[in-house]
């Protein structure tokens, strides 16, 4: 076959994809009863919006963004994350004028041009949860609150929550000096990409993955021991709320993120289960990403994951076994005579929400039921010629094989007993 799908990107099959609808399906419900609504954005925006919102020298802007020209000239990137687009969308349409607090979630594609492995993709899902408006550590622990919450209602339970505090504008730069005079003497033993963000980024060296980096980082200062009394106290009351709704955390100084926006609370979520590419998602506070892209300040915090990750880790979870979906009745023909009467029945079927399938091919009445024990259908309903004359149908209990005749007015009737999903 002369073309196929583009390296690291992935075709979603039908037999995956009701467990993309169980995952999204739950995230949308419980958006709902933490009172977020959805906001989608286009696939694509000004290149601009996220060198600005992400950061030049981040390795997302630097390295992996899908950027091309368009036929007028303009820089476009396929979105790399979304909040830089929420954001955008949020100074655009005015929102914070509608309500003081916008409660924002999102499920959208987003394109990274990194190198693919297990957990890694250049097109990947992520699901998110943006708090718009407040400055209060309350906003902070709803979006992990509720990240956790998913993670439990889906039944995934091998997954811990670290928390940092990488300060403000006030106590950063004092840190940010501290630990550039530990990292200093170290500069030449250090990795490559290490040294090039001494000047630059001098942070994201000590959660760097390097062995080496890691041995040489473990007594590096941390910020969360330099915080300025704001974001000290931020930072307590952030984990007396957490106690307080039941969630676990451990505190980890080395969490940091990658974008320049971040301030005060930055989190992980990590599961055990996926090996390097351990984080199941991340977030944090951004107080000074509206003021970043234009707008004035407004202070926000929001979180991302990966739902392919999320569904590696579901897989090896025994108590989130996702079940396929299948038709519960198949209706089948005797003869000829019988099909299009019975097409007219398995729409009756339909409008009266019992999911069911019929053929489509012609096939003899042998081939049909064995279609409907592949489908593993519940019922089978069976009409020939004899059938139609009496207006009724043959019901079969496929487990338990036996069957009854019944008149087709009753048929609806007698399936929803059965089927109490149905109704
Ligand atoms: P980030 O926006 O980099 O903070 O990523 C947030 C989450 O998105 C991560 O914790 C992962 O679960 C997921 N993620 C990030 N990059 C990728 C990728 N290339 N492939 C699959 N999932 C990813």
């Amino acid at each position: 076959m002369k073309f196929k799908s583009i390296t690291g990107t992935k075709d979603l099959l039908p037999g995956e994809s009701y467990r993309w609808h169980y995952v999204e399906e739950k995230f949308h419900k419980l958006a709902r009863r933490y009172n977020f609504r959805e906001i989608r954005t286009p696939v694509f925006e000004h290149t601009e919006l996220f060198a600005r919102g992400i950061g030049e020298l981040t390795d997302i802007v630097g390295k992996e963004m899908y950027t091309f020209e368009d036929r007028s000239g303009n820089s476009l990137t396929l979105k790399p994350e979304m909040t830089a687009a929420v954001v955008r969308a949020y100074l655009q349409h005015n929102l914070g004028q509608q309500q003081p607090v916008s409660k924002l979630y999102y499920l959208a594609p987003m394109f990274r041009q990194e190198r693919p492995q297990k957990g890694r993709l250049r097109q990947f899902h992520q699901f998110g949860l943006e708090i718009i408006g407040t400055p209060g550590a309350l906003a902070d622990a709803e979006i992990i609150v509720m990240t956790a919450d998913y993670y439990a209602e889906l039944g995934i339970t091998n997954v811990k929550l670290k928390i940092n505090s990488v300060g403000c504008e006030k106590c950063r730069p004092g840190y940010k000096e501290k630990l550039k005079e530990f990292l200093r003497p170290k500069l030449s033993d250090l990795s490559e990409d290490s040294r090039r963000r001494f000047e630059t980024n001098p942070l994201r060296i000590i959660d760097s993955k390097d062995e080496r980096d890691r041995e040489l980082t473990e007594k590096a200062p941390l910020q969360k021991d330099h915080l300025c009394n704001e974001c000290n106290e931020h930072f307590t009351h952030l984990q007396d709320i957490l106690r307080e709704a039941d969630v676990e955390y451990a505190v980890d100084g080395k969490i940091v993120r990658g974008l320049d926006y971040y301030t005060k609370t930055a989190f992980e979520f990590i599961s055990s289960a996926l090996g390097s590419q351990d984080a199941l998602s991340g977030g944090g506070r951004y107080d000074l990403l509206a003021r970043e892209l234009g707008g004035k300040n407004v202070p926000a915090v929001g979180v991302a994951g990966g739902i392919e990750r999320l569904l590696l880790v579901l897989e090896e979870s025994e108590n989130a076994a996702v079940e396929e979906p299948h038709p519960a009745v198949y209706l089948a023909a005797a003869d000829d005579t019988a099909r299009i009467w019975l097409y007219g029945i398995t729409q009756q079927l339909r409008r009266n929400n019992i999911p069911c399938e019929t053929d489509l091919m012609l096939r003899s009445l042998k081939a049909q039921m064995r279609e409907a024990s592949r489908q593993n259908a519940a019922y089978t309903v069976i009409a020939g010629a004899e059938e139609r004359n009496k207006n009724e149908v043959v019901l079969k209990d496929m487990k338990a094989g036996d069957q009854q005749n019944v008149p087709v007015d009753e048929l609806v009737h007698i399936l929803q007993k059965q089927l109490p999903e149905s109704k």
